[in-house]
């Protein structure tokens, strides 16, 4: 496990850009993988944006135009209007793309940024006990290439497993995921077939004007310069200000809505270059969402309602298809089953997941989610089963709610004494579940930081 560096690749983000055959080999205890072209297969891409509500989204019924090229990435190929991520933040979700695992059984559920101490706390890692998808395919013939733009996502946490190529950009912009991709396009052009991950970190406070799109959705200047640049601790920090001025969580909403037209342009331009693009399927996700006061918070990582675990994912098959939409709830789980059956390989034993590509079943499934942020916090877990979605916090009991999400899909109305029959249901097959699947304690990356990057973790709001 590799405990050293983390701090050189935190001063090197600009475009570093890691070459890691030797931890494929050494570092998961798996051979290395051929980087040679393989004629046959299929490439996949895997485009996953940070912080990305589906609700903000033109093609999932958005009043604005923030997306329209994954619009039309979508109109030649599935979208999926019920998705649900595993987790309110990055770690957890992340990790749940990469393994098709749900956070408890993964390990990286815990993280807490401690200022005091110099430490990203208790983040644990991604351990090499699980297959990822990246060695998945690496071990059966394709180059596998991942940009990272979020420092939860580093080398040192373990996200770089599987990848021959690994850039690991810290928190980085658009620009900077397309530079790294732009350098690896040479080899990437060889390689076949080759599996992209890019990860966009935009959307994510802090929110800066994005233009042109800004000037359409607020053209004031001088009202959304109170609330840009800031990262969100600075935004909770004027809460009683945005609660007491109406205009302000509208004035949030526009300029994330312009990063989000911001990221789209920039998803557009990385596509338009993708090589042997006949022959590439693309998915897009997101982690998680975000709440713009809808419970009185702004953020993420803080609830399992909607606005922050409902995500995006479009699957774009290779050529001209037309457009479908499923209704069906599925969740992030589902990716690595479904880049699995796309590149024609077997599916590790053990997922809870289910291609996304094969919709014969049409049962409606149990999703979960779940949330805690340090293992002295208050759990909680969700459970949805069609439009039904059974929440609690701080275990058993203590705070629980049913919601219809057919019928209120903004989680208002608690129908847990309307609909006790349905809710103790729910409730005991989230019971069982949970008891089925023990936490796995994966070790924490405890990784002292230096001055220059509890500054910069400082800035982004993550630490206190
Ligand atoms: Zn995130």
């Amino acid at each position: 496990m590799k405990k050293s560096g983390l701090k050189l690749r935190i001063l090197a983000r600009a475009a570093l850009i890691i070459w890691l055959p030797s931890a494929i080999a050494a570092g998961c205890g798996r051979p290395a993988a051929p980087v040679l072209p393989v004629p046959t297969g299929r490439n996949i891409v895997l485009i996953t944006i940070d912080t990305l509500r589906a609700g903000h989204l033109s093609g999932y019924g958005y009043h604005r135009k923030t997306s329209p090229f994954l619009d039309s990435l979508a109109a030649r190929g599935t979208l999926f209007s019920n998705a649900s991520a595993t987790s309110s933040w990055t770690p957890p979700s992340m990790a749940s793309i990469f393994t098709g695992l749900y956070p408890r059984s993964h390990g990286v559920i815990y993280g807490q940024m401690d200022a005091a101490r110099g430490k990203v706390m208790e983040q644990q890692m991604l351990v090499a006990d699980f297959p990822v998808i990246a060695a998945h395919l690496a071990e059966n013939g394709y180059s596998t290439y991942g940009i990272s733009t979020n420092l939860h996502m580093t080398a040192a946490n373990g996200f770089d497993r599987g990848f021959h190529r690994f850039a690991d950009l810290g928190f980085s912009r658009a620009p900077a995921a397309n530079k790294a991709f732009a350098e690896m396009l040479p080899e990437i052009r060889e390689s076949r077939p080759y599996f992209l991950w890019i990860h966009y970190f935009d959307p994510h406070d802090p929110y800066y004007p994005c233009r042109p799109w800004i000037n359409d959705y607020n053209p004031e200047k001088a009202s959304y310069r109170r609330y840009s640049h800031k990262t969100m601790k600075k935004i909770r920090g004027m809460l009683d200000e945005i609660r007491a001025d109406p205009a302000a969580p509208q004035i949030l909403r526009d300029l994330y809505d312009s990063e989000i037209n911001y990221t789209d342009d920039h998803i557009r331009e990385l596509v338009e270059s993708l090589p042997d693009l006949d022959n590439t399927l693309i998915i897009v996700t997101a982690d998680h969402g975000e709440e713009f006061l809808e419970r009185g918070e702004l953020g993420h990582g803080s609830s399992l309602f909607q606005e922050q675990v409902r995500v995006p994912l479009i699957v774009a098959p290779p050529g001209e298809a037309s457009a479908q939409v499923i209704e069906e709830a599925v969740s992030i789980v589902d990716i690595f089953p479904t880049i699995c059956q796309a590149a024609g390989l077997p599916l590790p034993p053990g997922l809870p997941g289910r291609s996304l590509l094969d919709r014969a079943a049409g049962e409606q499934r149990a999703i979960f989610a779940e949330l805690s942020r340090a293992r002295t916090a208050r759990q909680q877990e969700s459970i949805r089963r069609g439009d039904w979605k059974f929440v609690q916090r701080g275990g058993r009991g203590e705070r629980r709610a049913l919601y219809d999400l057919a019928g209120d899909p903004v989680e208002k109305n608690n129908l847990i004494e309307k609909d006790s029959d349905r809710a103790r249901s729910l409730e005991s097959e989230l019971e069982r579940w949970l008891e089925a699947h023990p936490l796995f304690e994966a070790p924490p990356a405890d990784e002292p930081l230096g001055e220059k990057e509890i500054k910069e973790l400082r800035s982004l709001g993550y630490l206190n």
